[in-house]
């Protein structure tokens, strides 16, 4: 079976506002002659061209998808707030939130994102396709109900997972994010619930600065589906599998769900301007593998893989090429063009061992073998 991919050069469209890395311009913040928030298309188009250069797009179930319907959006968020956005959008653009720019259309654009992760997790509980990647953008993890953040205007895949569910299609759904961000608007948005398991590995204390700590497990029916995995800055390649076969694996074979969705931001690599960790992009082709194997073995293979962050222009498209080879078992490759100078600039083994104690207690807190 097949591996999916979706995309729409219309997201590529969505624009920023007026930002310099995340530093609103005027005053002595000169704008950037290219883009301005770090969330900008080049990321995601530079990855569609080296799909395109490799031929890796021949192995690959490409398409784009309808945009998500109003009832699928209101599933999630609240009728005020996309009216209020639908209306600022064809006014030309603006703000609502924080760090959310965008331009006209910008509602039709996010809900075009949406709608791309909707089609890919409808396909993979369907069997059309085996597993699939959906390369949303704009992003959607950070984003609450009536509150866009972090660049994320709609919460891209509760919207997907709320219409899977609608349609009787899945039960029980886990997501593991691992963008180097907190998953704040997944888990607020399921906290009180025990049907979704929301699992966030994260740079402790990055973003949200109020969010994401070990001790938020979930509240009510919710207590214990939540984990936070907060990891300190400089944490690269060994300890995120680390936390990866210790924290995350056994708490989906704990959770038995129905699919695995991965929230794949690339921001945790070694490059990425916003964040400090040193992830390479044999990184995120071993987590994968990870979670691969974990879908195989807990539901048929079903896995989908939703982009999030990641901001170094150069270096995310080798870490995603890398991530869906192993996703389609692509024999075509893109190697990372700078493998030895970031495997030689790991954490040393004393940090890793004292990563691996943390990585222990975290294990521990949640009732998992440390
Ligand atoms: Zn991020």
């Amino acid at each position: 079976m097949s591996t999916g991919f979706y995309w729409d050069e219309r997201c590529f469209w969505h624009a920023g506002g007026n930002y310099a890395l995340t530093m609103p311009l005027g005053g002595l913040v000169q704008p950037m002659a290219a883009g301005g928030l770090p969330e900008s298309p080049e990321t995601k188009r530079r990855l569609r061209n080296l799909m395109e250069v490799t031929g890796i797009t021949r192995d690959l179930a490409m398409s784009s998808a309808p945009p998500a319907t109003r009832e699928d959006l209101e599933r999630i968020h609240p009728a005020k707030y996309l009216n209020d956005f639908k209306a600022l959008s064809d006014a030309g653009g603006g703000e609502l939130g924080l760090r959310t720019p965008f331009a006209k259309d910008g509602y039709e654009i996010a809900a075009l994102s949406a709608g791309l992760a909707k089609q890919a997790l409808a396909d993979v509980l369907s069997g059309k396709v085996q597993n699939a990647y959906a390369l949303s953008r704009p992003p959607g993890h950070h984003c609450l109900p009536d509150w866009p953040n972090g660049f994320c205007l709609m919460a891209n895949i509760p919207i997907a997972i709320a219409a899977a569910q609608a349609g009787g299609k899945a039960q029980r759904v886990a997501v593991v994010d691992w963008d180097v961000h907190h998953g704040n608007g997944t888990e607020h948005i399921y906290y009180d619930r025990d049907d979704v398991l929301t699992i966030s590995l994260h740079q402790d204390h990055n973003y949200p600065l109020d969010t994401g700590d070990v001790a938020d497990k979930g509240r009510g029916a919710g207590e214990g589906f939540n984990i936070n995995v907060p990891l300190p800055p400089g944490t690269g390649h060994v300890a995120y599998l680390d936390a990866m076969a210790r924290i995350v694996i056994p708490a989906l074979d704990r959770f038995q769900p129905d699919v695995i969705i991965v929230a794949c931001g690339f921001d945790a690599g070694i490059y990425d301007p916003i964040a400090q960790m040193l992830c390479t992009a044999e990184t995120f082709g071993q987590m994968t593998r990870m979670v691969k194997d974990a879908a195989a073995r807990l539901c048929d293979g079903r896995l989908l893989l939703v982009h999030e962050g990641g901001y170094s222009e150069v270096y995310v498209p080798f870490c995603a090429h890398r991530v869906l080879e192993v996703l389609s078992g692509s024999i075509i490759t893109a190697p990372d063009p700078m493998a030895d100078t970031v495997a030689a600039r790991q954490p040393s083994a004393r940090v890793n061992e004292f990563l691996s104690g943390l990585i222990s207690e975290m294990a521990a807190e949640r009732g998992l073998a440390p």
